[in-house]
């Protein structure tokens, strides 16, 4: 063998030396999990590896062989596995789960926080860079810049001379496409947490159709890479809040309002919950993990409608006894009228006080109107006309929309009463036929959006490559 291929030889060694160090350290840090008693490595011991990444530890296999070596198979004997309360065969067939590890909890290491206490920027600057995305939204970015800033540097310290900080969960109160969710998108980017999203609409009291309550930590969980640690510093949005509030004057029982506020109230204030690891329904062929909510951010948000009718009625009341008494309807215009909710107003529109409680820091969001509309198409450092131009550079085309024609966009959304939500579709619709058309003609060097094309009464503006822009006097 010459020198050089000697030479070679090590280097392969070494790259394989370094796959296997790399293997195992990934192993290292999850370990396995007993496919029939979900018992982890460091409680069951040993673990015996099957086919499809499946693991048994070693007292469910011999209680296997036991069953078998007894004549005929003893299902009895499957029923006394610790920790199996029934095996349906049909979830050995469907549910085996892709990822049987989990990751391991360090002990003993002194444990870094994920997010430092001097990391944390303060909240001008969380503000700063939620305003890059935002438009608008004053009062709730500042308030929830505060909040998650305050809960950052509770979750960094654990407490402040035993004087125990207050968890900062939020209620967020906002129309339809006001941007509550894109809110907390963008905070937890920023962030870098992981984070979930739920509808309360399809949780219902533990035992009946829908998920439970705790389905939500399993499904920050999953965004967490199976890391509990990283999930127990997450957040969990937990959208269309309203619709759990008590029904009204109802004989059934109240399986999807009031006992989900009260199932999620131990969630809230923090408990250990025992979540399924790669899945969100507990069944036999999953494996639990604990998680702990103390520090979870929990931001429940929804549009209320009708609350203003009931804070209305409060002011009103306050204001017609006495000597200056209002004129009834004073309040009827008021379009700041959301921002004057108090806790009483909640409650009456059905939410229950313990539930309020734990949601110490309350919010509104402005309803859209045209001028919000116009910046959102612009100005955020997304936006979606941003997206367009960036597409159609590529084909070397510039693209424009004068101020008229973003009004006009603006306007049709308006009329849709969706928030920001109406803006995508409305363009999308017309940018169909540019997006279409301009890649077919390379000669085409800038396209401008007018009015008259979203109003459907004229076409956009085409610049041939190397013609001038007509000026106009
Ligand atoms: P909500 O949850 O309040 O119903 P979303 O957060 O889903 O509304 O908003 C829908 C979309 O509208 C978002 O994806 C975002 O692109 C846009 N949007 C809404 N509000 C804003 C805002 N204030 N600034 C920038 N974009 C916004």
């Amino acid at each position: 063998m010459s020198e050089h291929e000697k030479h070679e030889d090590t280097q392969v060694e070494k790259v394989e030396d370094v796959q296997v160090e790399t293997d195992k350290k990934e192993e290292d840090e999850y370990e396995k999990v007993c496919f029939i008693c979900r018992r982890p490595e460091s409680v069951a011991g040993k673990m015996i590896d099957l086919p499809n990444h499946i693991c048994v530890c070693s007292d469910c296999m011999q209680k296997s062989f036991d069953a078998m070596s007894n004549g005929q198979i003893d299902y009895s004997q499957l029923m006394n596995m610790p920790g199996v309360q029934f095996l349906n065969l049909s979830d050995l067939e469907q549910n085996i789960p892709k990822q049987q590890k989990i990751k391991k909890k360090k002990e003993g290491e002194a444990r870094k926080p994920l997010i430092d206490i001097r990391d944390i920027p303060a909240p001008h600057k969380i503000k700063g860079r939620l305003d890059e995305y935002v438009v608008g939204q004053e009062y709730a970015k500042k308030a929830m810049s505060v909040a998650v800033y305050n809960h950052y540097k509770r979750v960094a310290t654990d407490t402040m001379d035993d004087i125990e900080i207050e968890k900062s969960n939020m209620l967020m109160i906002g129309p339809t496409g006001s941007g509550k969710t894109y809110l907390v998108k963008t905070l937890a980017r920023l962030l870098d947490v992981p984070l979930a999203i739920t509808d309360a609409t399809s949780l219902t009291e533990a035992g009946y159709i829908g998920d439970d309550i705790e389905s939500v930590v399993s499904k920050l969980l999953a965004a967490a890479d199976n890391d509990v640690e990283k999930a127990e510093q997450g957040i969990i949005f937990i959208d269309e809040i309203d619709k759990i509030a008590k029904k009204k004057n109802t004989s059934q029982r109240d399986v999807s309002g009031e006992s989900v506020q009260q199932g999620m109230l131990k969630l809230l204030e923090g408990s250990d919950v025992e979540v399924p690891v790669g899945a969100n329904s507990k069944n036999a062929m999953v494996p639990l993990t604990t998680v702990n909510t103390k520090n979870i951010l929990f931001i429940c948000g929804g549009a209320f409608p009708d609350l203003e009718g009931i804070i209305k009625e409060r002011l009103t009341k306050q204001s017609s006894i006495g000597f200056g008494a209002d004129l009834k309807d004073k309040y009827d215009h008021d379009k700041t009228i959301l921002s004057k909710v108090t806790t009483e107003d909640l409650r009456n529109f059905g939410m229950i006080p313990e539930f309020l409680g734990r949601l110490p820091i309350v919010f509104t969001l402005d309803g859209m109107n045209e001028e919000m509309l116009v910046k959102i198409l612009k100005e955020p450092k997304n936006a979606i006309l941003k997206q367009y131009q960036k597409l159609l550079a590529l084909d070397e085309v510039q693209l424009e929309f004068n101020d008229e024609a973003l009004s006009a966009i603006a306007k049709k959304a308006m009329k849709k009463d969706t928030g920001a939500r109406a803006l995508r579709a409305i363009i999308e619709e017309f940018m169909l036929d540019i997006m279409y058309e301009i890649p077919k003609d390379d000669s085409i060097g800038q396209v401008t959006i007018t009015r008259e094309y979203i109003e459907g009464t004229g076409g956009p503006v085409i610049l041939l490559r190397g013609q001038e822009a007509p000026r106009i006097e």
